[in-house]
């Protein structure tokens, strides 16, 4: 099967000088690749003529598929449509569909349309419209020689729209694409290079048609599997076997097959085992109970929280001993150990989860440096605990502590 090339041009002088973050060719990668096409290049240039036309050009020699975004507003900075018009040799002209859909979407936000909003419906004479149902720039599609050229606006949820709706299933038309399947195993607690040389020998060993990515992430890893092919089925068995095989060698870190996040998986089974959680989050600040009641459906396990910074209402709210905390201190174990069991009791749960520790950046001692953190994770019979020494960055401590009382808690269930 022949490979189908593709190269992603994003046009604006916002995404250059960092004004804005090119969201658009991230999602356009996901979303090429999972078709099984090729990426060669993503361009990034301004709104400037000359680099439009040598882009085009350079991508020409290498691409099948050259889609781009960005260029297509009403001011007079976005030239996309005039250079494309140039580089194709096809003169503009209105195009009455693009300008009945631009009337019909100001009517109905009650607004009045002016000549400056008319000329978005002038495309290059001889391009194929692509409708653009979510705003006023129409994208456009253009062939030359075997190659599809495909402009869309910058607007991340235009540009979605309109990839989804319109362009990659004409593009599934014209291609004969590989049949894809991926398929991820999600880890958490191992580091990506110690994970690797646990599967190296299965690694080694994988067939030539699949191949295997590590994508890591604040304390997890996903391995994804992706595998080319001719039939679905087939793929999806040979993937699975393969799954089988290396599920032995990984089986204590692995929390989901599947694109899930900790938090679902841990919300999963609390909810298939009918379990309840409680947290008291000193230095994690309430950061784990937000990322699990942002989960739809998380009122079946998740009962509540405190977040006790202050030492006195870690005696007064949760009941830890003011003994505990004169000898060991906050950050401490026997501290995290009567915070989980405490508000466990307290809210009625099944789990207690409980963090203290030095999120930095001050606040560190010689025998507590800043990154020291205690976490515990309270049942009706046992405490769990784990001393995490983490970094200087008080954002990532609280990331870290977030994935490490998950997955304490993951062990658990
Ligand atoms: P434009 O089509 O150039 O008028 O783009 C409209 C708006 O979309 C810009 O002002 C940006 O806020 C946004 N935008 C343009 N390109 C991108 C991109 N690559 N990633 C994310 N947002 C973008
Ligand atoms: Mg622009």
């Amino acid at each position: 099967m022949k490979n189908v090339y593709a190269e992603v041009i994003t046009i604006g002088d916002e995404i250059l000088y960092g004004q804005t973050l090119d969201t658009n060719t991230h999602w356009m990668g996901q979303r090429l690749n999972e078709m099984g096409i090729k990426i060669l290049r993503k361009v990034a240039i301004g709104d400037a003529r000359e680099e439009i036309l040598s882009a085009l050009d350079e991508a020409s020699g290498r691409a099948d598929i050259i889609l781009m975004t960005g260029g297509l507003g009403p001011t007079k900075d976005d030239i996309t449509k005039y250079t494309l018009a140039e580089y194709f040799g096809m003169p503009l002209k209105r195009n009455e569909q693009a300008l009945a859909h631009i009337k019909a979407l100001f009517a109905s936000r009650g607004r009045n349309i002016t000549p400056t909003n008319e000329r978005q419906a002038d495309l290059p004479e001889g391009c194929t419209m692509v409708h653009n149902r979510m705003g006023t720039a129409a994208a456009m599609w253009f062939e030359r020689s075997g190659k599809i050229y495909v402009s869309m606006p910058g607007v991340p949820y235009e540009m979605k729209t309109i990839m989804d709706e319109e362009v990659l299933p004409r593009v599934k038309e014209k291609f004969s694409l590989p049949v894809i399947f991926h398929q991820m195993i999600q880890t958490v607690g191992i580091g990506e290079s110690w994970l690797s040389d646990k599967i190296a020998d299965w690694e080694d060993n994988l067939p030539a048609h699949i191949r295997l990515a590590y994508l890591p992430s604040l304390g997890c890893v996903k391995l994804r599997l992706t595998a080319l092919g001719e039939d679905l089925t087939t793929l999806k068995k040979q993937v699975m076997e393969e799954v089988d095989k290396v599920m032995p060698l990984i089986d204590e870190y692995v929390f989901a097959l599947g694109n899930v996040s900790l938090e679902e998986a841990i919300g999963n089974m609390l909810k298939a085992q009918q379990k309840t959680l409680a947290l008291a989050e000193s230095c994690s600040g309430g950061y784990v109970a937000h990322s699990l009641t942002s989960l739809a459906g998380s009122s079946a396990y998740f009962q509540g929280a405190v977040v006790p910074y202050h030492n006195q209402l870690k005696e007064e709210v949760l009941g830890v001993s003011y003994d505990t905390l004169l000898k060991n201190g906050a950050v401490s174990e026997e501290t995290v150990i009567e915070m989980a069991k405490n508000i466990r009791k307290l809210m009625h749960s099944d789990f207690g989860l409980a963090s203290s520790g030095i999120a930095g950046p001050g606040g560190g001692t010689e025998d507590k440096p800043v990154g020291t953190i205690w976490i515990a994770v309270a049942n009706d019979k046992e405490v769990k605990t784990q001393k995490l020494q983490l970094t200087k960055d008080r954002m990532l401590n609280i990331n870290l502590t977030k994935v490490a009382l998950l997955n304490l808690l993951r062990k658990q269930l």
